[in-house]
């Protein structure tokens, strides 16, 4: 495994605000939240982000939108929420273990900054 903050929170190594847990993946609260709802919905496969995904990772990146729209209800938040992914430095990315974002509770700007 390598030295991974996401992987670390997934082995149980670091704590986190986990809200489901399945086979393929983990959803826990940012602990720097940007909005009322702020969860991470990250795979367990240690993939550095989306560009790192190959064909064979298209049913986990399906999986993950299913779960992003599960959390969601399950939040309160269906009518109105933002599904994003930050891929690279220039685009945001800290942590290098793909990683949805799902944001909601407030109205959410466009476009984003
Ligand atoms: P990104 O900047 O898109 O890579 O997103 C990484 C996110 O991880 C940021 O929104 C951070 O606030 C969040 N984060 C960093 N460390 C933790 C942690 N220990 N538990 C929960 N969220 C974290
Ligand atoms: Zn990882």
């Amino acid at each position: 495994m390598p030295d991974c903050l996401f992987c670390k929170i997934i082995a149980r190594e670091i704590p986190s605000q986990l809200i489901h847990e399945d086979s393929q993946c983990v959803v826990f609260k940012d602990i720097q939240p940007q909005a009322p709802t702020h969860v991470l919905i990250v795979p367990k496969k240690h993939v550095s982000g989306l560009s790192a995904c190959s064909d064979e990772d298209k049913p986990l990146l399906g999986h993950l939108q299913r779960v992003a729209a599960f959390v969601a209800e399950e939040a309160g938040i269906a009518s109105g929420y933002r599904l994003l992914t930050n891929n690279g430095r220039s685009a945001g990315q800290s942590v290098d273990h793909l990683h949805y974002h799902l944001l909601g509770g407030r109205p959410m700007n466009w476009p984003p900054g």
